[in-house]
């Protein structure tokens, strides 16, 4: 079946229009008519090749809403004018350690992305959302509510399930002191999924000017980390952080921050990070870990969290054809907080 989307033939060319080949419906697949597709900073360093390996054309995008348009024999759990969503991955080898345990992301053979993967049933390379159509594994597609905003559902499957894991696996309750760094596409999902369990949640920004905007979203304090009063006054009084700045940055002001046990967790940080003083974390039997968006069922347990409490992004819409500006805006950090593509537009 060949659909309408849009791809990066290079590394320093725009997206523009292409037609690609989705594969037939088989007995476990659900082809979904896509709806919204959010833009991720991973869909612009894969773009532009950034981190390497990317093979041209790509199409991006891992944060996709649609309706159920067709399932295959062996799908009941989901019918035809459904809504769903996909986020990152779409196949895993369902099989060894990490998939047993429903960590689909820490798949030992490595998770089928759902953009720039080697493609197991069709051959070539998987291509993701800025597209019209999509055939998914049953087993990778969410049940989406029909409650939520659903233009602004679309970044929870990427933004909201890299945020919403971590707070999770580490067993953030209410009460707990709870410290969001970063207040971007992550960063604002943080503030509200944290605020939504029940924590205390400081926004930790360098950009004071960034605290009202905090405040909205549900940060009850805001900690400009550049006023070394400020944050000497906040010294060993968090019970979590969640850092998700997305470059390399200097870890130890944030360390000293932390109680003694208590942990942060890096989720945008993928780079070399300069040195770390372990003095920081000795002296108070401190962590640092990193965390990978979530498994499927673990983003299914999110999308229910956020259909009861009524969470979704902050996001600004935006048609195909304006994809290369929002690409320059995002790498400006101008947008609050997620552009989403309106896939009717295409
Ligand atoms: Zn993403
Ligand atoms: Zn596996």
């Amino acid at each position: 079946m060949k659909t309408a989307a849009y791809a990066a033939q290079s590394e320093d060319s725009d997206l523009g229009p292409i037609e690609i080949e989705r594969r037939d419906v088989q007995a476990d697949d659900v082809q979904i008519a896509i709806e919204y597709c959010g833009v991720c900073h991973s869909d612009i360093h894969t773009a532009h090749n950034d981190w390497g390996g990317t093979v041209y054309p790509v199409v991006p995008g891992h944060e996709i809403v649609g309706r159920v348009v067709k399932v295959g024999s062996n799908v009941s759990n989901f019918k035809e004018g459904q809504l769903v969503g996909v986020g990152c991955m779409v196949d895993s080898c369902q099989s060894c350690s990490a998939c047993d345990e429903d960590l689909e992301q820490y798949c030992e053979k490595g998770a089928v992305m759902t953009y720039g993967s080697d493609d197991p049933i069709s051959g070539g390379r998987t291509h993701g959302g800025y597209s019209n159509q999509i055939v998914v594994d049953q087993k990778f597609v969410l049940n989406v509510s029909e409650k939520l905003y659903t233009k602004a559902v679309a970044p929870l499957l990427c933004a909201g399930i890299t945020t919403y894991s971590p707070l999770r696996q580490w067993n953030v309750k209410k009460g707990d002191k709870v410290g969001v760094v970063g207040l971007g596409g992550l960063g604002h999902m943080g503030v509200k999924l944290a605020n939504a369990m029940g924590a205390e949640v400081v926004m930790i920004t360098t950009s004071p000017e960034k605290g009202a905007d905090a405040k909205r979203l549900g940060a009850s304090e805001v900690l400009v980390s550049k006023d070394e009063d400020a944050m000497k006054a906040q010294a060993g009084s968090f019970d979590f952080i969640l850092n998700t700045v997305p470059v390399a940055h200097d870890l130890n002001p944030y360390v000293s921050l932390l109680k003694r046990d208590a942990t942060m967790v890096l989720v945008g940080a993928l780079n070399p990070l300069p040195d770390l003083n372990g003095a920081g974390l000795i002296l108070g039997r401190k962590r640092i870990a990193g965390s990978l968006i979530g498994g499927i069922a673990e983003t299914q347990e999110m999308l229910d969290f956020c259909a009861e409490h009524d969470i979704v992004s902050d996001v600004e819409m935006i048609d195909m054809k304006d994809i290369n500006t929002a690409y320059k805006r995002v790498m400006d950090s101008d947008v609050k907080y997620r552009f989403v593509i309106d896939m009717k537009s295409l």
